[in-house]
């Protein structure tokens, strides 16, 4: 039977805290997920043989692979293999090799190995020792009566390479060859119950495909991901039929898919304006320089960022993007007049192509009936286009207000970076 179904225990008491997160889990789920190994369970256990020996325990019971970090350090508390050892009844015996190894490591040093290393040599009965060219701790890899328990060391920078060389050698030969094929959409601009409607009698007739496509729906802040994957041993039988249901949600969510590559929006917008040769410039208030930084996350973005000036005093809304003083008094700083003052202002001061304005209440104070917190008026020019310039209301905490603002206007930059 190939490996199926997989548990991760990260180990360590600083992990229950709040000063350390465990990310190895992350790292493990993804080249599990390669190798078509579900993951099942995560669990995050502190320094406790009793803890640890019954999550061991119970995870032999229910999956064929269990992946667990930390605790093989040296120290008293490190107790990992200790567990597992006594968990699967393979004594421990010292393997000198490994002893010499980390001697010659503290060696190089100039140091002596401290008597407590002599911990980290230890090997339970038929495991597979795992070199760790980054530090002291070297892993193991044990084949219990076809289930796969694996022990890295805690330290990302060990544990990765570590659990690569894992997933290329014993892993991959006892996985079959099945694999997990994904893909993903980026929509924005439509409310998570509208995608699933658009997108539900598609992919509904993919679940019972050969082979069947897998799909998640989630709402995250400013956008809606439309994650698709297919188990196969074909792999471009799966590609094939990943290409045809993407192509069908595309056609059905049309242009509020803004990406069905993994590329994040700025990389698109990026994209857009170099393909169209047009550089950008922003006036940005409420979102406080936030899409300036977002478009600068793009490497190469320098081809086609020009300036970005937060302006979010209504005096140097005047002084800094020339924004009529009459303008400000008469509609008040978050109004489309202001709005697009910002945005010709901001094309006055630079020659840029494309600009961008960004006026609003991100809260939680500064709200009123007719304006209350979230209204956020977004105007941007480009060439041979009309003026675009909407109030929008988002909903969320400051941070949120203003990421939504840059997502609604990357959006519409990309939407006005279209033929028309
Ligand atoms: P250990 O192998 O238990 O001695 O862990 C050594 C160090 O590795 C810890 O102090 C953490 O900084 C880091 N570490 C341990 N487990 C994890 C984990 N699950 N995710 C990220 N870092 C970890
Ligand atoms: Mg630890």
């Amino acid at each position: 039977m190939p490996l199926h179904a997989a548990e991760i225990i990260a180990v360590g008491s600083e992990l229950l805290g709040s000063a350390r997160v465990d990310t190895n889990s992350l790292y493990i789920a993804d080249r599990l997920s390669a190798l078509g190994i579900e993951l099942r369970l995560k669990h995050v256990v502190g320094d406790e043989p009793g803890d640890l020996a019954s999550t061991v325990r119970q995870a032999l019971a229910r999956v064929d692979v269990i992946v667990l970090t930390g605790g093989l350090g040296p120290t008293d508390d490190d107790l990992t293999r200790d567990v597992v050892s006594a968990v699967l009844e393979r004594p421990l015996t010292i393997d000198e090799r490994i002893v010499q190894a980390i001697q010659a490591r503290f060696a190089r040093r100039g140091l002596e190995m401290p008597e407590m290393n002599r911990r980290q040599a230890q090997v339970p009965e038929g495991a597979l020792v795992l070199d760790n060219p980054n530090g002291t701790a070297p892993g193991l890899f044990i084949d219990h009566h076809g289930q796969a328990v694996v022990l890295l060391p805690g330290p990302p920078r060990e544990m990765q390479p570590m659990f690569d060389r894992v997933c290329e050698g014993p892993l991959a030969e006892r996985a079959g060859d099945e694999r997990i094929f994904r893909t993903s959409l980026f929509l924005t601009g439509l409310g998570e119950s509208h995608v699933e409607q658009l997108a539900q009698p598609i992919y509904a007739r993919y679940r019972g495909a050969t082979p069947p496509v897998a799909t998640t729906i989630l709402a995250a802040m400013g956008q809606v991901e439309l994650h698709l994957s297919v188990r196969d041993r074909d792999q471009p039988r799966a590609l094939a039929v990943l290409d045809r249901v993407r192509a069908e949600l595309l056609a059905a969510l049309g242009s509020h898919v803004y990406s069905s590559d993994g590329r994040a929006m700025e990389e698109i917008v990026g994209e857009r304006l170099v393909s169209r040769g047009w550089t950008i410039a922003a006036a940005e208030s409420c979102t406080g320089g936030l899409l300036m930084s977002r478009l600068t996350d793009v490497a190469g973005s320098s081809a086609y960022v020009r300036a970005g000036v937060v302006a979010y005093d209504n005096a140097d809304k005047i002084a800094l993007v020339g924004v009529p003083a009459v303008t400000l008094q008469q509609h008040g700083a978050v109004s489309e007049p202001v709005a697009i003052a910002m945005a010709e202002g901001i094309k006055a001061r630079t020659g840029a192509d494309v600009t961008v304005a960004i006026t609003g209440i991100a809260g939680p104070g500064g709200g009123s009936a007719e304006k209350p917190v979230g209204t956020v008026v977004i105007a941007v020019l480009a060439p041979g286009r009309d003026a675009f310039v909407r109030t929008f209301q988002f909903i969320g905490a400051r941070t949120q207000v203003k990421y939504q603002s840059t997502q609604a206007a990357l959006n519409r930059i990309r939407l006005m970076t279209v033929d028309v």
